[in-house]
């Protein structure tokens, strides 16, 4: 079933004529095609079969690109659309619609999240050996923050070192958790940066990029998760890398910053995509129900699954309008965004997880298939609610925030 999009009175014609071209794409070209576009990828596929894929991705590709809609993360000086922030919130509702489609419009994680960084905080000479392979496809990256032996929600807790010794800086830590770390190139890694190796302060947090062919860097594994072996997120050991002093990204001290940046509004593409993909699995929902006979009738006629109707109809729109009211907060620069992105990053993979349930449930044993796109979803979504800060810590900035304001004998503003 196609998504169905129509211009949304109040919006500007820019971003409604963005979410249309989308859609076209995403109806016309990708869901008719699912099945052949991701063939090529899975365990088993055939060397014709792999080649097929490849070519129809192409053919996406530049379709994409011929229509202007390629890369909206990045400005058009780097190949990107320059787009604003609300317009790319609403166009990644629509690419997400289709599993895997965001790949077709330039936006891979997590290149494009370092593709973003790279863009705000590299240097020129910075942007030219690196960014620029990342944008063109000819590198891969990752993000190496989190740490096996300290906890990933509390950022301050990371102890992996770079200490300077003469024009370098020599890493040592163990990571895991490195997305995309068997094909990357390059890693940014999140570290303390040390004067010396005798300096004993706690040291500033700075990111550097380390590619991942200097000497040390060493990838133990792709971690097995959700019962597949091997997967590409990484355990990596840093054992005396050396890199120039030039690699730092931003300014030492500026690390957490970036990592925020990085998260803050990616909280808000993510949910937005999960709201497409919700759409998705509501809409799979209910073709079943209108065709699948148990019992003598039809399922759309029984009030177990009206209930599920009900239920997943008020769980997207409120994912939705939350996610949007959010994402209107960051681009006016309130300082409550922050609360909003906390509570969207809590409710939305929550509502996600469960219309994807629902939708398994309508299925029956065709739901856990690969032949629906539906557990994919499920497992993407409950591990949402780990990745970008996991569910309890998004709770506490929200305890915390809103009872500052009544400490402070104010209250909150629900309707501002
Ligand atoms: C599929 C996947 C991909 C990932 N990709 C990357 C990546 O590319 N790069 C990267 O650096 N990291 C990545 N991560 C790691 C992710 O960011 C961390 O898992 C996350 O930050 C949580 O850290 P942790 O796993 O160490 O959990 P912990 O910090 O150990 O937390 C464990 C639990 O305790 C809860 N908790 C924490 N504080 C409190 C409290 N005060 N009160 C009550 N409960 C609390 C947390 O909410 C959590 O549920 C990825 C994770 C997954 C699952």
């Amino acid at each position: 079933m196609p998504i169905n999009v129509t211009p949304i009175p109040g919006l500007s014609d820019h971003i409604n004529d963005i979410r249309l071209r989308t859609a076209r794409i995403v109806n016309e070209k990708i869901l008719p095609n699912e099945g052949v576009l991701w063939r090529g990828r899975r365990s088993g596929a055939s060397e014709e079969e792999r080649a097929e894929s490849r070519a129809l991705r192409r053919q996406v590709e530049e379709k994409v690109k011929s229509e202007g809609l390629w890369a909206p993360h990045l400005p058009p000086e780097y190949g990107g659309m320059g787009i604003d922030f609300m317009a790319h919130a609403y166009m990644n509702e629509i690419l997400a619609y289709a599993v895997g489609a965001a790949s077709l419009f330039g936006v891979v994680a997590p290149n494009s999240g370092n593709q973003t960084i790279l863009v705000k905080y590299g240097t020129e000479e910075q942007k030219q050996k690196w960014l620029l392979p990342l944008v063109e496809g000819t590198m891969q990256s990752g993000f190496s923050m989190t740490e096996p032996e300290h906890a990933g929600s509390d950022p301050r807790s990371i102890q992996t070192t770079a200490v300077r010794d003469g024009d370098e800086w020599v890493i040592n830590g163990h990571k895991w958790f490195t997305s995309n770390g068997l094909a990357a190139d390059f890693f940014i890694v999140m570290c303390r940066a040390k004067d010396s190796k005798d300096d004993e302060g706690p040291g500033s947090m700075v990111q550097i990029i380390v590619p991942t062919s200097t000497p040390g860097v060493i990838i133990e594994r792709g971690i097995g998760i959700w019962g597949v072996p091997v997967s590409d997120h990484c355990e990596v050991r840093y054992d005396h890398v050396r890199v120039p002093l030039d690699n730092a990204l931003g300014r030492v001290g500026e690390g957490h910053r970036a990592a925020q940046d990085r998260l803050g509004a990616g909280r808000i593409f993510h949910c937005m995509n999960s709201v497409g993909q919700m759409w998705r699995a509501f809409d799979l929902m209910v073709e079943r129900l209108l065709t699948r006979e148990v019992h003598g009738g039809l399922l759309k006629d029984k009030q177990f699954m009206q209930g599920f109707v009900a239920d997943s109809y008020m769980d997207l729109q409120a994912a939705r309008l939350m996610t949007i009211h959010a994402a209107e907060k960051v681009d006016a620069g309130d300082p409550q965004a922050r609360t909003e992105i906390s509570a969207i990053k809590i409710f939305v993979p929550a509502a996600y997880t469960r219309v994807v349930d629902r939708a398994i449930q309508v299925w029956g044993a065709a739901g856990v298939t690969n032949d629906l796109p539906l557990a994919q979803m499920y497992l993407g979504a409950r591990t949402l609610r780990l990745a970008d800060g996991p569910d309890e810590v998004h709770r506490i900035l929200i305890a915390k925030n809103v009872l500052h304001h009544y400490e402070k004998g104010e209250s909150w503003d629900f309707a501002g």
